[in-house]
């Protein structure tokens, strides 16, 4: 761990399956990564938790080990960044610091009824057209609600005051501030679905739809700013917060997106994709959703946005639940073993579909299995999924984009995530959307769009420009597959998809 500058940035990305905290130099370049692994918890069919003490204890063991890194290479940290899984729901008393429930995780769908209800009244034009958002249980808002509605005591607390909502960066903040901040910032305000992206504030209307007591909701600020101090008893000394953003939007950042048209896609437990829209807010034709990109020196860039619910999920079942890799890395290998997927699809709804089916109640399948299909291909076919999801948004993008702005086909695509890792995946996912895909050097996109945030705050950057001048292509895929080839296995996908819709 040797570097020539004096400061460094440190990252707290806390993901769905791991906790980690990265230290970086002022170039961007990685100089330690401290993780751990975290546990989900089903304990229902749909349901998806996680401890809330757990997250935090990972936070402060991966923080601790970062920042004696940084000692033991004689950097100063100037400033931390912290990165979350968006939409995960906690809510806590603000005397004890102790959740009241565990955190309902992003891929719970325990809300699904809640939201066909609230589609059903015809709620939904108005969520779109304030808050870009689709009603689904995937979002904040019910989440919340449920908690309120199924914790004994917990709503009479809430609307005496003494509780706080938080996503988990708020959590995070909160207790790393020795609870003197309860604040979010404007990217996981908008994955709530109780704030208005273009106003830019709360909404009463919804709040009280959700019948949410206001109390429980936290200041936002932009991504950029003074998010407080961290207690000096937890790293023997204290250090500034000076960016936050969601996961998925700190990776916008991290892979320099900051062009109308620039898109990134993040392969991890799910997959993400965002387009950068510009400063004007759009809603989406075509079952998108549209949320804030991110907030800088003022200026609020919208993005629209395609989230797969289940990406690296379909490695991580074949591995846990069916035996048939003993990593995620072996499915390259085993995927290449075989020409192709000899016709098997697998359309990986775990937990229903996201964009643009929106379709909560669908279930996984694996479907054109014959007397020769063999693991490998099963495992082919799930990487081969992630491409076709992809290309389900990138047609969805292309259509939102219409003829006046840049055409998303001239575009590349800089992807990250655990599952970029993957050379197999990366082509097939080229040759799918046809269009170039690049992985950049630093692949901890999302860790470096919250150090380079935190950055911008402790003056380590100046400007954007900083940012962008120090992202890098590591590896480029061309598309290379012919196009009637490309047609005829997209169609088996879509014909793979109606058979799990409901
Ligand atoms: P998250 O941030 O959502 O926790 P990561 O970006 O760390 O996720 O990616 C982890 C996911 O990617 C897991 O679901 C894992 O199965 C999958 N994955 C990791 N490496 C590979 C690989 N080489 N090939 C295929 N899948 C992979």
């Amino acid at each position: 761990m040797v570097s020539k500058s004096r400061f460094a940035l440190l990252a707290i990305d806390q993901g769905t399956t791991s906790t980690r905290a990265i230290l970086f130099s002022d170039r961007g370049k990685v100089l330690s990564v401290r993780q751990k692994e975290l546990t989900l918890l089903c304990p229902r069919k749909g349901w998806v938790e996680q401890n809330p003490e757990a997250i935090w204890n990972d936070m402060l063991r991966v923080s601790r080990e970062a920042i004696r890194d940084a000692q033991n290479a004689d950097l100063t940290i100037a400033a931390i960044g912290i990165t979350n899984q968006r939409e995960t729901t906690l809510i806590w008393d603000r005397k004890t610091g102790r959740p009241v429930y565990n955190a309902i995780v992003w891929q719970d769908r325990r809300t699904a009824d809640d939201c066909e209800k609230l589609k059903s009244a015809g709620h939904e034009q108005n969520f779109i057209e304030k808050t870009g958002l689709l009603i689904d249980p995937y979002f904040s808002a019910t989440k919340i609600a449920w908690i309120l509605d199924h914790v004994p005591g917990v709503r009479a607390r809430a609307e005496n005051g003494d509780l706080a909502f938080g996503t988990i960066d708020t959590f995070l903040l909160w207790r790393l501030t020795g609870g003197k901040v309860h604040a979010t910032d404007i990217t996981n305000a908008s994955r709530t679905m109780l704030y208005d992206i273009v106003r830019q504030q709360w909404d009463d209307d919804l709040i009280r739809l959700f019948n949410i007591p206001a109390a429980v909701l936290p200041d936002v600020k932009a991504n950029v700013a003074d998010f407080g101090q961290t207690a000096p008893d937890l790293f023997g000394a204290s250090y500034a917060v000076g960016g936050m953003a969601g996961d998925q939007h700190a990776a916008l950042i991290g892979q320099a997106c900051f062009e109308s048209g620039m898109i990134k896609a993040t392969y991890g437990t799910g997959c993400f994709a965002l387009m950068n829209i510009g400063t004007d807010f759009a809603t989406s034709k075509n079952r998108l959703i549209t949320t804030v990109g991110y907030r800088i020196n003022g200026d609020t860039y919208y993005a629209v946005e395609g989230s797969i619910f289940n990406a690296g999920t379909a490695i991580q079942w074949l591995r846990d639940n069916l035996g048939l890799l003993v990593d995620a890395q072996q499915s390259e290998s085993a995927a290449l073993s075989v020409p192709d997927s000899n016709e098997v699809y697998f359309v990986p709804a775990f937990t229903g579909l996201g964009a643009p089916y929106w379709q909560p109640q669908a279930r996984a399948a694996i479907i054109g299995l014959s007397r020769e299909s063999h693991s490998a291909h099963i495992i082919r076919a799930a990487l081969e999924a992630q491409a076709y999801q992809s290309r389900d948004l990138m047609e969805a993008m292309a259509a939102d984009c219409g003829s006046e702005s840049r055409s998303p086909e001239s575009c590349v695509l800089r992807i990250d995530g655990g599952m970029a890792g993957n050379a197999f995946m990366c082509q097939f996912l080229a040759d799918m959307i046809n269009r170039v895909v690049e992985v950049p050097v630093v692949q901890e996109s999302t860790a470096w769009g919250a150090a380079a945030l935190a950055g911008l705050q402790s003056n380590v950057f100046m400007d954007l420009t900083d940012i962008s001048s120090s992202w890098s292509c590591m590896r480029r895929y061309q598309p290379a597959m012919d196009a009637s080839k490309r047609h005829m296995l997209y169609a088996g996908w879509k014909n793979a998809v109606k058979r799990v819709l409901r």
